[in-house]
């Protein structure tokens, strides 16, 4: 469970990450501030700079920052995008990895069940909006 006050601070550390173009883990822990936030931020600033990464390797869009993917993420409640049952375990991308590329509009967090089976279809993307506007919850 993540709540408005931990979202807020691993906010902070998200924007610390981007601004700085620094990902030095010594400091990342410090300002993460427990031990159960820096894991949250090292588990996610991993995926996004992998998922990046693979993007680039496809020579195709890869601009998701931490921030954007903790908002994301943040506004499915750390769930999975598409059941909205399960916690979420990986990254999933509507429009397949190496066409869509990894940005904001193309990432959602899922469960492995949802991932591998996709009947779904894919809910509409989260707005990229911060917490502190986002009133009505
Ligand atoms: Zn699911």
């Amino acid at each position: 469970m993540v709540t408005r006050e931990d979202m807020r601070l691993l906010l902070q550390v998200a924007e610390w990450t981007v601004q700085s173009h620094r990902h030095v883990m010594s400091t990342i822990r410090e300002l993460a501030g427990s031990e159960e936030h820096y894991l949250i931020i090292a588990r996610e600033l991993d995926r996004v700079k992998a998922d990046n990464a693979r993007a680039r390797s496809f020579h195709v869009e890869a601009t998701l920052t931490l921030v954007e993917w903790l908002i994301i993420v943040d506004f499915y409640q750390w769930k999975c995008a598409y059941c909205q049952e399960k916690p979420f375990e990986v990254m999933h991308h509507r429009v397949p990895l190496h066409k869509g590329g990894t940005t904001p509009s193309n990432c959602l967090p899922a469960c492995r069940g949802c991932c591998t089976r996709r009947k779904k279809k894919p809910p509409d993307p989260a707005p990229l909006i911060t917490p502190t506007e986002n009133s009505k919850g």
